[in-house]
């Protein structure tokens, strides 16, 4: 070994790399003394038989440095590994940063497909002649699939067939309505032709096609407000297996141009997929009223909402298992394309109830009160005439709270008197306490 040239003092210093990553304290420093060799040469590396100390110091520093080396390497082969890590994440945030900053697509459905290309309608009802990604498997290319365009060339991005409108999804009441035909008193005739119109076709097809029978698509039940009508459809929902598809008219009827069509389309659609299903559009007069010359974009709008109803209730099959019930309280005004054969086939007009139709309406309703036995419900049913069985429960309602608020453990005959003339004061003067909103 041979003693450096310079004369200088050379400072071994494992940190002078400078990393900051470099944990304070683990690297010894080293610093080389000319001393530790002889002056002249340092060959002089013997005293007698053993090695001369300098040797052995240096020695002792060269495996100290070795160590040394060893250590840094396994230091840098750790920092080489965290750089890769942090190189990973950063491109990671580099492409979430790009999906954030592209610009989103317009939904549309496909109308058709020509080809290579398709026509679809954009969310603003606009058609358009566009090309599809290539990627996307053609199955899944059909006329009324809900599709993501570009923005710019409005091309079909993906396939979003998956997806129904929130207000359609809701639609499906999972939970099977309570309501049974035995809650429902005095319609009895009802019952039987809701039964034959909407039942049987679900549950015996058979018999109908061996009868050569075009079963009905679609059942239109009238009548007044609060007579039953909304418990007829769930009854019957009820004493099927099918699924049940609920929705108000006036939801359908929708603002923007081409929305309420989609949602018809899409209740339909949700409809057969689930079949057997039952629709049931309570209102319908909100979008099936008679077509007028109208000049607000509004009233076309839902006079689009409604065309398409008739398209789809003419588009399906009637032993396609999806069965429509409407329910209106103003027949007069709806479009008589409603009523044409093969949509609304059967109309269910519900009267108000007469005085035995009252009578068993009051049993129903009382079944589990505790009446006074002086009480006789055939009088209270006489008494109430011209009442719907809204109105009754209302009734029953306000007697029963007169007890309670009494402290009484069974309603009395005085009870029913004088919820009574609440009931007809009301009737007289509905925007003073509107019990059929209350009760209904
Ligand atoms: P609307 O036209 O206002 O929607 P509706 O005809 O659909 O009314 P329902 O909502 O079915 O009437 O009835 C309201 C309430 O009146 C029911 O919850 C029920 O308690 C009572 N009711 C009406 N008719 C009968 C009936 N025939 N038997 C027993 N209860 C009845």
């Amino acid at each position: 070994m041979s003693a450096p040239h310079s004369s200088h003092v050379p400072i071994l210093s494992a940190n002078s790399y400078g990393s900051s990553y470099l944990p304070v304290g683990r690297v010894k420093t080293f610093r080389y003394e000319p001393s530790m060799m002889s002056a002249d040469s340092g060959v002089d590396d013997r005293v007698g038989n053993s090695p001369h100390p300098n040797i052995i110091e240096l020695r002792k520093i060269i495996n100290d440095l070795t160590s040394n080396s060893q250590e840094l390497l396994t230091e840098k082969l750790f920092l080489e590994n965290e750089v890769n890590q942090l190189k990973k994440r950063a491109s990671r945030l580099d492409d979430e940063i790009r999906i954030l900053k592209e610009p989103p697509f317009i939904v549309g459905f496909i109308q058709d497909i020509v080809e290579s290309e398709a026509i679809v309608r954009s969310s603003n009802g606009t058609i358009f002649q566009v090309s599809i990604n290539p990627r996307i498997d053609h199955e899944l290319l059909r006329p009324g699939a809900r599709v993501s365009l570009n923005q710019d060339t409005l091309a079909i991005i993906e396939v979003l067939n998956d997806g129904w409108d929130p207000l359609v999804s809701t639609s499906e009441i999972v939970e099977k309505p309570k309501t049974t035909f035995d809650d429902i008193g005095g319609m009895d005739e009802e019952i039987l032709s809701i039964r034959q119109a909407i039942e049987l076709p679900l549950t015996k097809p058979d018999a109908f096609e061996k009868m050569g029978l075009t079963p009905p698509k679609g059942v239109l039940l009238t009548g007044p407000p609060g007579t039953g009508k909304t418990m007829l459809a769930k009854a019957i929902a009820n004493s099927t297996s099918a699924t049940f598809l609920g929705l108000v008219g006036s939801e359908l009827a929708q603002k923007y141009i081409g929305e309420g069509g989609r949602l018809v389309r899409e209740l339909f659609d949700l409809a057969k997929e689930k079949a057997p299903a039952i629709i049931f559009i309570d209102e319908i007069d909100s979008i099936g009223s008679k077509r007028l010359d109208s000049s607000t974009s509004g009233d076309r709008e839902v006079q689009r909402t409604l065309m398409q109803l008739l398209s789809e209730m003419d588009g399906f099959e009637s032993t396609q298992n999806v069965k429509i019930i409407a329910a209106t309280n103003r027949p007069e005004l709806l479009d008589k394309a409603l009523l044409r054969p093969g949509r609304f086939d059967r109309i269910i007009e519900i009267g108000l109830p007469d005085s035995s139709a009252r009578n068993k309406i009051l049993k129903i309703l009382t079944q589990d009160m505790p009446l006074n036995k002086s009480i006789n419900l055939k009088q209270i049913a006489n008494k109430t005439d011209g009442f719907s069985g809204a109105e009754l429960k209302a009734l029953v309602m306000e007697a029963g709270m007169k007890a309670i608020s009494e402290g009484q453990e069974l309603v009395s005959d005085s009870d029913f008197s004088l919820a009574l003339s609440t009931i007809e004061d009301n009737r007289k003067d509905p925007l003073r306490n509107n019990h059929e909103g209350l009760y209904g």
